[in-house]
């Protein structure tokens, strides 16, 4: 195996709650991911030997540790992003908890097909495609490098993840984890900020599996496209949900209220534009102000906090922007809105939006409910789908009327009188600018496959 120079620089993380710092990691440095990456392609030679089954029992007995360790290793992340710690905890557990049936499920979903017509026989091969890089934002800082390192290491492929700048510390500790069962070389990971991501896309790597901004996704793509390199892109949104006549407001109002606030708005998939209609509006805006009431921010590690900050300064920026040029072009400010110091931001309502606003068309990543009153269904269903974006949509309403107009909804996961989430084995998918390729569920772990066709004569 080559040598990798000791690297110089750190990477400083901080408490987004208290501005302390928590730790850090060595920086690596732009000119040794070539050798990081050749060092994975190696590795790759007796990894993508074994069989998935092989690759699956080597890291069962991680499940375990992130069971053992969840309590620890919650702490981390909500100090590192701020999160309440039981959503922490929640995130580390669901990694540990979930593990077994995953590999299982990966395994199931990659064994070879077999087709047949008279005299030849055509066998599918899912073959891994040498060397993936795993590209991930900060939300969810460990259950997002879990998403695709995965699927990615179960399929054959060696992987080399990059974590974003914001939460390096979780993200090490996940691959020191899993590290205890892999072979060297198969999981490495690299820190630093987006030249460091920029390099190990232009690297000799086969995958790339990124979860991020439409702008990263965009640049990635480019980069990609030199080599026709296979991506998997999971990127922004702009959710809408819709409350038509026939709802359970209260359900509607709960669901509207939890997924525009919880994780301060910071889910690829929050709720950021609500569409009511006129004549249930009032009620609808009385039930949401109610539940704003269960959302008391502060520091993450205080038992009474629902939301805890904004990762960083420019974001609580970007935020507070947008509620500014609401309020400018007429948006009335129904609960919350006050001033906090830091990077607190108040779970806020608006009510009087409309699309002229930027907080009606461009990415918020805040916890502000934004609302706009409609005349029907049809009216509803134009606004949800006037976006470039397409990752969730949620519509509340009589049964048959919300089932029907859900099928008019451009979004790739579609939730009827229900959040987003479905039965086990659905894949995470976003349509338009939202996506390209997706992961999750027997669909989604093939894509970290590449396909191979064997035809033989038969009888
Ligand atoms: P980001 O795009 O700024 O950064 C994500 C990662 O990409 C980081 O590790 C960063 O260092 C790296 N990076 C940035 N530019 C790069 C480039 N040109 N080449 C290679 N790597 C690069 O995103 P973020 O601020 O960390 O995360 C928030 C965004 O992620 C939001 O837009 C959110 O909607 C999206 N997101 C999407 C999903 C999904 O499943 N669709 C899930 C979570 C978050």
């Amino acid at each position: 195996m080559s040598t990798i120079a000791t690297p110089t620089a750190v990477l400083e993380s901080f408490n987004p709650s208290t501005g302390e710092s928590v730790g850090s990691v060595p920086v690596t440095p732009v000119s040794q991911v070539g050798t990081i990456i050749a060092r994975a392609r190696e590795a790759s030679a007796a990894w993508s030997n074994l069989t998935a089954q092989e690759r699956a029992d080597i890291l069962k007995p991680a499940a375990k540790v992130f069971a053992d360790r969840a309590e620890e290793l919650g702490l981390l992340l909500t100090r590192e992003q701020g999160k309440p710690l039981a959503e922490g905890i929640g995130e580390v557990n669901a990694c540990g908890a979930r593990l077994e049936s995953e590999l299982d499920e990966i395994v199931r979903a990659i064994q070879p097909e077999i087709l047949r017509d008279e005299g030849v026989q055509s066998t599918i091969h899912y073959d891994p495609y040498g060397v993936c890089a795993s590209i991930t934002p900060w939300n969810f800082p460990i259950l997002m490098p879990h998403s695709t390192v995965i699927p990615a290491l179960v399929a054959g492929n060696t992987v080399v993840l990059k974590p974003s700048e914001q939460t390096p510390l979780i993200a090490d500790e996940y691959v020191k984890v899993l590290n205890q069962f892999l072979p060297e070389g198969v999981l490495q990971i690299i820190h630093g900020e987006d030249d460091q991501g920029k390099a190990l896309v232009a690297g000799d790597v086969d995958l790339i599996a990124f979860t991020g901004s439409k702008t990263a996704g965009q640049h990635i793509m480019g980069s990609a496209a030199k080599g026709l390199k296979r991506v998997i892109l999971e990127l922004g949104s702009k959710d809408p949900c819709i409350v038509l006549e026939g709802a359970d407001l209260e359900k509607a109002a709960a669901f509207a209220a939890r997924n525009s606030f919880r994780n301060c708005g910071q889910v690829c998939v929050s709720t950021e534009r609500i569409y009511v209609q006129d004549s249930i509006k009032d009620q609808f805006l009385a039930k949401l102000t109610e539940e704003a009431r269960n959302y008391p921010i502060g520091d993450g590690q205080e038992e009474s906090t629902a939301i805890g900050p904004m990762v960083m300064s420019e974001q609580k920026a970007h935020v507070l922007r947008q509620v500014e040029d609401a309020k400018s072009k007429g948006a009335r400010v129904v609960a919350g809105g006050s001033e906090h110091p830091g990077n607190f931001v108040e779970p806020t309502i608006l009510d009087g939006v409309d699309h002229t606003m930027d907080i009606m068309t461009v990415e918020t990543f805040g916890p502000i409910a934004c609302v706009q009153s409609v005349k029907d269904g049809n009216e509803a269903v134009s606004l949800a789908n006037d976006t470039e974006y397409g990752l969730g949509a949620v519509i509340f309403g009589d049964e048959e009327t919300a089932r029907k107009l859900s099928r008019k909804l451009t979004a790739g996961m579609i939730g009827v009188n229900r959040s987003i989430g479905g039965a086990s084995g659905m894949p995470w998918v976003g349509a338009r600018q939202s996506g390209y390729s997706y992961h999750s569920g027997p669909h989604g772990h093939r894509q970290f496959c590449q396909l191979r066709v064997v035809s033989t004569n038969e009888g």
